[in-house]
């Protein structure tokens, strides 16, 4: 591992209304993070709690140096909290937790272990998961649509406890609900995951943050994944793919019913099929459009940040910086 002024190891927690879970935390958090014998900081992210959790986090701080708080102006989602959790960590190695104790943090050390064998990600599955059937019944659906939808094969999506290479991390981009989405949107710049099976325990103090509506926003966000890294830096040939679809459909209905009008002299207006072919012609067109306007935005996204559609992972012989984004050409 390469030498860092930083803590090796940055465990990124996120906070909502979970005052009573926070002493055995820290506890639990200290008695697995101290035998590891190397620097490491606990970033509590109080994403916008109303509890007192605040208070408490501010004692944990003032009485532990490895303790950082950042506290988020409002509630902004679990999601945004390992966001910003990113950005500000300062180790090589990143961890994230959920802070219900659900997670357990004895878990840890293992995690890190099996990513210095050399993989990018390491994600528990909690195999014996303690929630109610209400949230492992969508779970286990989710879970199979998420492997198979993304082709990265997990068992387990939602769990928050994984293991990561801070270069990683830093290079995430997440919105919506998509901290479930992070081995997914790694993969595209090809990380290497791993998966380890992880001690899950039910929630005792606080409540869950969420209900059933997580699974239709989990869904959707399934789709923008799914869209973005299958044709995130060519949109046009997915849109354009199902227009000349459609639109061909349409197109060859109103040939036919020309042929029919033409040459056979027959009344077409009032024929349903002239509706439809019309309506396919339509929106084929429309898809084709909105595929040209995509690109349009790709670029503007790529070309005006500077953001290359490639990731390197080395130069030979090694540059200055060879993580470094590289240089658009010069025009
Ligand atoms: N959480 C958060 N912001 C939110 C909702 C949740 O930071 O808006 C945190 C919460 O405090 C906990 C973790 O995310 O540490 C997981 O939440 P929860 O245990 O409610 O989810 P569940 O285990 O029920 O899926
Ligand atoms: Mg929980």
């Amino acid at each position: 591992m390469k030498a860092s002024p930083g803590p090796a190891v940055s465990v990124i927690i996120p906070l909502y209304n979970e005052c009573e879970n926070l002493e055995d935390l820290h506890r639990e958090l200290t008695s697995a993070l101290e035998p590891m014998g190397r620097p490491y900081e606990i970033i509590l992210v109080d994403d916008g709690s109303t509890d007192g959790t605040l208070d408490r986090l501010l004692a944990l701080e003032s009485r532990d140096p490895r303790v950082r708080v950042l506290r988020l102006r409002r509630n902004f989602g679990q999601t945004a909290a390992f966001s910003a959790g990113f950005d500000h960590a300062r180790g090589d190695v990143v961890v994230t937790s959920d802070g219900d104790l659900q997670n357990d943090p004895a878990d840890i050390p293992r995690l890190v272990a099996k990513l210095e064998e050399g993989y990018d990600m390491v994600c528990g599955w909690r195999r014996e998961r303690k929630d109610p059937l209400s949230k492992r019944l969508p779970s286990f659906f989710a879970n199979r649509l998420i492997s198979r939808a993304t082709g990265v094969r997990l068992h387990d999506y939602g769990c928050s406890l994984k293991a990561m290479r801070a270069e990683v991390v830093k290079n995430l981009r997440l919105y919506g609900e998509m901290h479930r989405f992070i081995p997914a949107v790694a993969s595209w710049m090809g990380v290497t995951l791993a998966e380890v099976p992880v001690h899950h325990r039910p929630r005792m103090r606080g409540r869950s943050k969420y209900g059933l509506g997580r699974t239709v926003r989990v869904l959707l966000d399934l789709f923008t994944v799914k869209f973005l890294l299958a044709y995130g830096t060519r949109p046009a040939h997915f849109f354009g793919l199902v227009g000349l679809g459609l639109g061909g459909a349409g197109f060859a209905i109103l040939l036919y019913l020309s042929y029919v009008k033409l040459f056979e002299d027959t009344a077409i207006g009032g024929r349903p099929l002239l509706l439809l072919g019309a309506l396919l012609f339509l929106t084929g067109l429309i898809f084709v459009s909105v595929g040209l306007m995509a690109e349009v935005l790709v670029r503007i996204y790529h070309e005006s940040q500077g953001k290359p559609i490639y990731v390197v992972k080395e130069i030979r012989p090694a540059a200055a910086e060879p993580d470094r984004e590289p240089a658009l050409p010069h025009r």
